[in-house]
């Protein structure tokens, strides 16, 4: 056990238990009375301050995938969560990828501002997910898609010159819309999850929920233990003076932020007001993480090639 300089006798028995006894720091004396349990502010909260100023100068990405049959109301979906209140920035930084497969996956980045901190949100479609008539391993494109943005952070960030702030396009989050009509989860549903949920979160909702009774509603929920019914809506309507986003039936404007018409408010605040940084942090500490170990146990330990760190490691020679 290491032993500290002993002064005095008292000390030394002390020194059994902390290794290194000295005297007690000075610290200067501030007026009494005036704050006295300021004295020893440190001011690790301003943590809090730094980080909210980075954010607001840096700004960050968040990446939503929404699959499903055509028709279910992803892109309704999508505009309902992301909707006119925020100002929608030039979309000067459009991506578009193209899979010439089964499905075609298409990504589209917008810049949405609210309150002085810049979103760069990119919506992944995947038009028509099980729509064939064979959908024997259809979500083979997906995983693929999902799999090459995973690849793409890995070789920026194992580059000799890479950036400081590598380019995120790993899907943080994928919203999979279950068909209302079949009243339960049908085996392509279960097959996607399945086999998804291990390289990317998965957010089920049943969508439409409009279109089932609060009965039909309430037993699918509980028997596959679905959190989210969900209803979207682009168009606005007056309800009690309100503006309100809903569907106008001949029953009645169902409310799309109205907790006792469906659970979009839930949704929402789940993937956007609390579990945003969760969802990124999971997708890059677990998701990435277990990618990246496979992709470099595969390669020996060593870390992927690139051509451009091939060029790198000719001009550094
Ligand atoms: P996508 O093919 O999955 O992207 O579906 P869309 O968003 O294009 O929607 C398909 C159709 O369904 C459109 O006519 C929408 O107005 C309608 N729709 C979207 N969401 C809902 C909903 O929650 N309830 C109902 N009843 N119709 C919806
Ligand atoms: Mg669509």
């Amino acid at each position: 056990m290491f032993k500290g300089p002993v002064e005095n006798k008292n000390e030394a028995a002390m020194s059994e238990l902390v290794p290194e006894s000295r005297q007690k720091p000075v610290v200067p004396m501030k007026p009494v009375g005036i704050n006295a349990n300021l004295l020893g502010y440190i001011g690790i909260d301003t943590i809090i301050e730094q980080m909210r100023k980075k954010t607001m100068k840096t700004g960050f990405d968040f990446n939503i995938m929404v699959v499903g049959q055509s028709g279910l109301g992803k892109s309704t979906l999508v505009n309902t969560l992301f909707k006119s209140q925020v100002s929608r920035k030039s979309s000067g930084w459009n991506r578009e990828e193209k899979i010439p497969k089964t499905v075609e996956i298409k990504a589209i980045g917008h810049v949405i501002e609210e309150g002085g901190v810049k979103m760069k949100l990119t919506v992944i479609d995947t038009p028509g997910f099980g729509d064939q008539i064979n959908n024997e391993n259809c979500w083979e494109p997906i995983e693929k898609y999902i799999n090459e943005q995973y690849e793409k952070f890995l070789k920026e960030e194992v580059n000799i010159a890479r950036k400081k702030r590598i380019p995120d396009t790993r899907v943080h989050c994928c919203l999979y819309f279950i068909s209302p009509t079949g009243h339960s989860l049908r085996p392509l549903d279960l097959e996607f999850m399945k086999h998804l949920s291990k390289v990317v979160n998965i957010i089920p909702v049943i969508a439409k929920a409009d279109t089932m009774t609060l009965e039909e509603k309430t037993e699918f929920k509980q028997r596959e233990s679905m959190p989210f019914a969900v209803v979207g809506s682009d168009k606005e309507y007056q309800v009690n003076g309100k503006r309100v986003l809903g569907r106008k039936t001949p029953w009645g404007i169902i409310e799309v932020e109205n907790l006792t018409h469906c659970e979009f408010a839930l949704l929402r605040d789940f993937v956007i007001r609390t579990h945003l940084q969760d969802l990124k942090e999971v997708t890059h500490n677990i998701h990435y993480e277990t990618y990246r170990a496979k992709r470099l146990n595969d390669n020996g330990g060593l870390p992927p090639m690139t051509s451009e760190t091939e060029e790198n490691h000719e001009s550094n020679l």
